[in-house]
C-alpha cells in the first residue's frame, strides 16, 4: 500500500499566491484521492507491496492498467509538486550552480517554465529534469503522464491542472504561473 505523503509545509504557507482553502482540497481532496484509488487497485494484487515508482514503470504503456497508472502517475506527481515548493528554502549551492551553467540565469528558467506552463494545452505538468548524462531539461507531460518514464529524473514541477489554481484565479492560469514560478518554487 502507499501512503498520502505529509506536506512539508502548513496548508496557509502558500497564500497569497494560493490560498489555503486552494492546499486544502489540492492535497487534502485531490492527491489523497489518487493515493486512494491507487490503494483500491492494489489492495490484493500482485502490486500490493511495489513501491510507486515501480508500479509506475510496469503499468506504462498497458492499456489493462491504465487506471493505475493514471492514478499512480497523479501521485507522484503531486508527490514531486509539492517537494518543489520551499518556504524560505531554496535548492542548494549545487543545483543553482548546474541551473546557472544550463540556462544561465534563474529568471531564464522561471521564464521558460512559465511559458511553457501557459502554453501546455489541457491538463498536464512543466518539469525541470535531468536527463541521461545528467543534463538538465524542461519538459511537460500530460494528463498523469511522468519523465520517469521517458528515462528523466524529476527535479521539480509545476502542476497546471486546473484543480491546482481555479479556485483562486479561475481561468487566469498565467496568473497562478506566473506568481507560483516566481514566489514558491526552489529555484
Ligand atoms: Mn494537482
Amino acid at each position: 500500500m502507499i501512503e498520502l505523503m505529509k506536506l512539508p509545509f502548513k496548508e496557509s504557507a502558500l497564500a497569497p499566491y494560493v490560498s489555503e482553502e486552494t492546499v486544502q482540497f489540492h492535497y487534502g481532496k485531490h492527491h489523497k484521492a489518487y493515493v486512494d484509488k491507487v490503494n483500491e487497485l492494489i489492495s490484493g494484487t500482485e502490486f500490493q507491496d511495489t513501491p510507486l515508482e515501480e508500479i509506475i514503470e510496469r503499468t506504462f504503456d498497458k492499456p489493462e492498467y491504465q487506471v493505475l497508472y493514471n492514478n499512480a502517475g497523479q501521485v507522484f506527481n503531486h508527490n514531486v509538486y509539492w517537494n518543489s515548493i520551499g518556504i524560505g528554502e531554496k535548492f542548494d549551492a549545487d543545483m543553482q550552480e548546474r541551473i546557472a551553467e544550463r540556462f544561465e540565469t534563474r529568471d531564464a528558467l522561471r521564464e521558460k517554465l512559465a511559458d511553457e506552463a501557459v502554453k501546455l494545452f489541457g491538463s498536464g505538468w512543466v518539469w525541470l529534469a535531468e536527463g541521461k548524462g545528467g543534463k538538465l531539461d524542461v519538459l511537460t507531460t500530460r494528463n498523469g503522464d511522468t519523465p520517469l518514464v521517458l528515462g528523466f529524473k524529476p527535479i521539480l514541477n509545476l502542476d497546471v491542472w486546473e484543480h491546482a489554481y481555479y479556485l483562486d484565479y479561475q481561468n487566469r492560469r498565467k496568473d497562478y504561473v506566473e506568481a507560483f514560478v516566481k514566489n514558491l518554487l526552489k529555484i
